[in-house]
């Protein structure tokens, strides 16, 4: 696989039929993960919150970590 170069131009090629995502910056497939937190609420409640994000070699430490 060619890494570096042309990312621009070979991007708009890498969503396959498979409904994969290629990231061209670290050049790994992009995931969707299901992320649950818990939120406080204003009457002092925590409830559960639901978020869906894409992860990659790029941001999967901070995903991991819980910074995103
Ligand atoms: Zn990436």
């Amino acid at each position: 696989m060619a890494k570096g170069r042309s990312f621009g131009a070979k991007l708009a090629h890498e969503i396959s039929s498979e409904g994969k995502v290629i990231c061209p910056v670290c050049n790994t497939e992009v995931k969707r993960l299901k992320l649950i937190r818990n939120k406080k609420a204003k009457n002092g409640n925590w409830s559960p919150r639901y978020q869906f994000v894409n992860i990659c070699k790029c941001n999967e430490k901070d995903i991991m970590s819980g910074k995103l």
